[in-house]
């Protein structure tokens, strides 16, 4: 090769490494914008890099300071908790991984060496450096340098769009509903707020194993689209009251499962809507942070609640197998990175119906 080309490769190759990178960036509360920032250094021992795909967006992304005072961390901060993407680039020691690898990526900085991660409880590890795009910056970038143990390879068939759902959207379902609601074929379920991204995601997991599945919306459009999901019964909680139906569709025997994440606004209709001994399971509280609940009730009834958060490497590897075998996230909408600002307002808006995603 001539001087000339040579100069020509690497004057490519700076230009490269100093073009911008793009991200999508919380200035403040609700204020997202895309935002230029110098792309990741080559990948460390034991990393490897990742060209972000697609990323699933979430409530948590267009949090701002409102109502989220015991978060510890500072804006701007780069959004995206869950993400899809491709390894580019493989630092010293990486065994696991290689170059055009599809993969997703675990949403929190585990130690992988405390007791909680060496048992595969990642969401309990002991020394969580941070939530990405909660406490420290997220997926949604050009770049992104992640320790290799916590990539999760997507298999052969799953879109990246829907691998993008299997970090959180998916995974958190996948724990809930089967590591501690522990739900079993052939059992009742209730599913509050059935058109969100989790929602969608709890009522398809559910009926795969052949459970009986009650859910709420919040308009007659949601209702037939959970029905073509294959909800069993649906109830439009602003024409009825959700715990006076499911009384009647359970002949006054109440529900298995409750899964929750609306808060105080169900919270303890949910409750009310089990049988003796049924769990409840939540992992969110949208319509607030506190409620108050009967103890009565609780041991006579023998309520059993669990409070669910994230999910472990094994429920990430459990969803993208489901994803393989068919069983897909329901999306709502996929916009470019350009257009991200039509993905945030669908988000908020109350038509969304599945999981909205960003393309990059
Ligand atoms: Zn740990």
């Amino acid at each position: 090769m001539t001087g000339a080309g040579q100069t020509a490769i690497a004057d490519a190759r700076q230009t490269a490494a100093a073009r911008p990178m793009r991200t999508l960036t919380l200035l403040g509360d609700r204020k997202i914008e895309v935002v230029d920032a110098a792309p990741p250094p080559a990948p460390a021992a034991g990393q490897v890099q990742i060209a972000i795909k697609a990323i699933g967006l979430n409530h948590i992304d267009v949090w701002g300071w409102r109502g989220m005072a015991f978060a510890k961390r500072k804006l701007p901060l780069i959004v995206g908790v869950e993400a899809s993407g491709e390894i580019v680039a493989v630092g010293p020691e990486v065994t696991s991984s290689k170059i055009g690898d599809r993969v997703v990526a675990y949403g929190g900085l585990t130690c992988g060496t405390c007791r909680a991660c060496r048992e595969g409880r990642d969401n309990l590890c002991e020394n969580v450096g941070g939530i990405m795009g909660f406490h420290v910056d997220g997926f949604a970038r050009d770049l992104i340098n992640m320790p290799a143990r916590l990539v999760v390879p997507v298999p052969a068939g799953v879109s990246f769009r829907d691998a993008a759902c299997a970090p959180v959207a998916f995974a958190t379902v996948q724990h809930m509903l089967f590591d501690n609601a522990k739900l079993e074929p052939g059992e009742t379920i209730l599913v509050q707020a059935g058109g969100s991204g989790i929602g969608t995601t709890a009522i398809k997991l559910a009926k795969a194993i052949g459970c009986t599945v009650i859910t709420t919306v919040g308009d007659d459009d949601k209702a037939q689209k959970a029905k073509a999901l294959g909800a069993d019964h649906v109830i439009n909680y602003r024409t009825e009251r959700f715990e006076g139906v499911v009384r009647k569709l359970t002949a006054k025997k109440g529900v298995d499962v409750a899964f929750e994440h609306v808060g105080p606004d169900t919270f303890n209709g949910s409750l009310l809507c089990l049988k003796r001994g049924g769990r409840l399971v939540t992992c969110g509280s949208t319509s607030g942070q506190s409620t108050t609940i009967n103890l009565f009730q609780l041991y006579l009834q023998q309520y059993r609640i669990f409070g669910s958060f994230g999910a472990s490497m094994r429920n990430i590897r459990e969803s993208l197998a489901k994803m393989a075998s068919g069983l897909t996230p329901v999306i709502d909408t996929e916009v470019a990175l350009a257009d991200f600002e039509r993905g945030l307002a669908r988000l908020e808006s109350r038509q969304v119906f599945g999981k909205i995603i960003v393309l990059f």
